[in-house]
């Protein structure tokens, strides 16, 4: 927290607006807006429900496809199945580790031929770095199918100038604990369209009919944030700058220590973007290095140190076992590589200095010992 949420929670608090709606609600919304330069946002109970909202206002249906990035955590395609549709998952590419433009195209082309295009492409930005969007966005156009872009890790990043999740047709963040800042739980739908955000509004609050009595013709959701968490949201949003410099901050000393080392590869930072470094991921070649990720995830769990493997991709995944996937050419899957060779290295915003000596003399120290025994 950055210490003025309170203040946020306490006027809530005060002047007795809890949920569903109030001031810090509005207030949110247009902070969200402003800062990522779009049109309107709304603010929901979480980055999932953001999603499966987008997904219902291009009506997606039972019999429909989705594509989605493989190389995701699972809360991207989940919405899919909610609505009854099929995912076909799309490789990733190694210039971002998100999205390959190829494989989509292929996938694309495919479709078109058969005669049944998907209702939606849900585009990643994994770990802070934006995919390529200019080229999906143009792939995408050309099939006229619409983009959402799932930026719940790339919120602070930007493309071109321009924020991160403002691409696509939709764009969704994420104010989960685990994210660069957080309401404790929540998300926000982005677009341009007001019209359809004003449906996503309607949708999120169990679709309510303009009657005096209750009554309904659409299914509806109980989405909508309430008004003391975005009290909350308010706050984290004024630091957000701060916290996406201090990301970059940790990556950059990562950066120095381990980069110099053979085998070892930081996610690249594609030209004209910039990566809000979320988490610092690295990719340890184990026949250079003489260490492993899961060495350096032993070694550091031994010290009570918390890191993690790369998401294991969703078309390996047993929920998703009988989904289609297109990899990035017909020798490489780019997705499986990244999966079995990279690292999620501590990255929260408030790591000290004393914390980054422990975690490099840790990493550092399985690289040596396997080098002993060799
Ligand atoms: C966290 C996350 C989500 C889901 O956000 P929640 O707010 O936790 O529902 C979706 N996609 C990605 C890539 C995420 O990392």
């Amino acid at each position: 927290m950055s210490g003025r949420e309170m203040e946020y929670i306490k006027n809530a608090f005060e002047t007795n607006w809890i949920a569903p709606v109030g001031p810090n609600l509005q207030q949110f919304e247009k902070a969200i807006a402003e800062y990522a330069m779009v049109d309107d946002a709304v603010a929901v109970s979480s980055g999932t429900a953001a999603i499966h909202l987008a997904l219902s206002l291009l009506e997606v249906q039972a019999g429909d496809t989705v594509f989605c990035s493989s190389l995701t955590f699972v809360a991207s395609a989940n919405p899919i199945l909610y609505q009854g549709a099929e995912p076909v998952f799309i490789d990733s590419e190694p210039e971002t580790w998100n999205m390959s433009p190829i494989a989509l195209e292929r996938a694309l082309g495919d479709s078109f031929l058969s005669g049944k295009l998907p209702k939606a492409v849900i585009v990643v930005n994994l770990y802070g770095q934006s995919a390529k969007m200019e080229e999906i966005i143009s792939i995408c156009s050309h099939f006229n199918v619409p983009v959402i872009e799932d930026a719940a890790e790339s919120l602070g990043a930007s493309y071109k100038g321009k924020a991160s999740g403002t691409f696509g047709d939709f764009g969704v963040y994420s104010f989960n604990g685990n994210k660069i800042i957080t309401t404790s739980g929540g998300g926000a739908l982005l677009s341009n369209n007001k019209e359809a955000l004003n449906k996503a509004r309607f949708l999120a609050t169990q679709a309510r009919d303009p009657a005096p009595h209750y009554q309904h013709s659409e299914t509806g959701y109980n989405y909508r944030m309430s008004n003391v968490l975005a009290g909350i949201g308010i706050a984290q949003l004024q630091v957000l700058n701060e916290r996406v410099e201090s990301r970059r901050s940790i990556f950059r000393r990562y950066f120095q220590e381990l980069s110099c080392l053979n085998g070892i590869d930081f996610m690249p930072e594609l030209a004209n973007t910039t990566s809000s470094r979320w988490l610092t991921v690295c990719t340890i070649n184990e026949e250079v290095t003489g260490t492993s990720v899961k060495s350096i995830l032993q070694a550091l769990t031994l010290e009570n140190i918390e890191a993690r493997p790369v998401w294991k991709p969703l078309h390996l995944q047993p929920l998703f076992k009988n989904c289609k996937y297109y990899p990035h050419n017909d020798k490489e899957s780019i997705s499986e590589q990244l999966f079995q060779k990279g690292i999620c290295l501590p990255s929260g915003s408030s790591l000290t200095e004393d914390d980054m000596v422990r975690i490099l003399a840790c990493i550092k120290g399985t690289m040596k010992l396997k080098g002993m025994v060799i």
